[in-house]
């Protein structure tokens, strides 16, 4: 059916998308750097590659998701790298967070081989990639994009094309942006309802239906009550991603006043040891600062 797909990097993202794909009826063939990773999607039907060149020889398209910036490079510019087995008319689909400037120029050395880039990096956590729930932010050419639409269906629900190479990656941090916001003004606010005396659920139940709601509110502020800190998604994930968000808007020349205060916060925790915590722990940093501690 259709195109053979390659799909590099099988972590809680990965995997899930991967299988995802196989499950949709895709031909998939998988690389990831640990090997142990690949024996799953190997016994449900997937090919496996000796390495992400090897992959790319025997795939039309290329999908990676790993961790940050520098691993994107690894895997599709480095010694094995996806560029040294790709050819013309090729696609590659890079669905992890990373900086929109990189994503840029990796698309414009693929496409003096003649292959074409698409940046989709995802949001809907590890819940959204294991139900085929993603959604996906995509930059490139609409063509590619429309080539690239029978997977994301696979994988995503709502799929926005964006723009240009990078804009896929720009509004990822526009959503990094928010979604940190809304975790600081959550904490700010239950740490004013404890210290005011407030009955923390009547309180939650009165102000998440109104103008103050949020997804991060609805979600997380009912973990926060009862002080569980298991991670949707992590503090150290979260603070690769504010540090992209911190250096591209530099390179912009905007000022992210409230978005490096939570950077500064989060970098207080992870020096605690709390990095592999749920982002809605940013509350404890707070709690440090003011002696206040929010409990039901
Ligand atoms: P993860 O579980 O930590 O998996 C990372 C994957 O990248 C692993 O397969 C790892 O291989 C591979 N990798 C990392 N560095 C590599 C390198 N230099 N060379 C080859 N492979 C490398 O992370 P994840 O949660 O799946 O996240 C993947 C991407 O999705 C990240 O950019 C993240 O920001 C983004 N994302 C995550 C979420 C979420 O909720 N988790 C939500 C939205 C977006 P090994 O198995 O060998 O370590």
């Amino acid at each position: 059916m259709g195109e053979r797909v390659g799909f590099i990097g099988l972590g809680i993202m990965g995997g899930a998308m991967a299988g995802n794909l196989l499950k949709a009826g895709f031909e998939v063939c998988v690389w990831n750097r640990s090997p142990a990773k690949m024996e799953k999607l190997a016994a449900a039907g997937a090919g496996t590659a000796r390495d992400p060149a090897d992959l790319a020889a025997g795939c039309d398209v290329i999908i990676t998701c790993v961790s940050d910036t520098p691993d994107v490079e690894e895997v599709i510019l480095g010694e094995r790298g996806v560029i040294h087995g790709i050819a013309a008319g090729k696609l590659v689909i890079d669905m992890s967070t990373i900086s929109p400037m990189a994503s840029r120029r990796i698309a414009a050395q693929l496409a003096e081989k003649g292959a074409h880039m698409l940046d989709a990096p995802v949001s809907g956590g590890s819940e959204g990639a294991a139900r085929g729930t993603l959604s996906i932010m995509v930059g490139g050419a609409a063509d590619q994009v429309e080539r690239a639409r029978p997977l994301f269906r696979a994988m995503g629900k709502a799929v926005v094309h964006i723009g240009g190479h990078g804009d896929g990656q720009n509004a990822k941090i526009v959503n990094q942006i928010l979604v940190v916001g809304n975790a600081l003004a959550m904490s700010e606010a239950l740490l004013f309802a404890q210290a005011s005396g407030l009955d923390l659920e009547k309180t939650l139940s009165a102000v998440t239906q109104g103008a103050a709601g949020s997804w991060m509110l609805s979600n997380r502020g009912p973990q926060v009550l009862v002080r569980d800190w298991r991670p949707g998604f992590t503090i150290d994930l979260q603070q690769k991603d504010l540090r992209l968000a911190l250096s591209t808007g530099d390179a912009l020349g905007v000022p992210l006043l409230a978005t490096s205060m939570v950077f500064s916060l989060y970098r207080t925790l992870q020096s605690r040891g709390l990095g592999k915590e749920g982002n809605h722990a940013l509350i404890k940093a707070l709690e440090h600062l003011s002696g206040v501690r929010v409990e039901k």
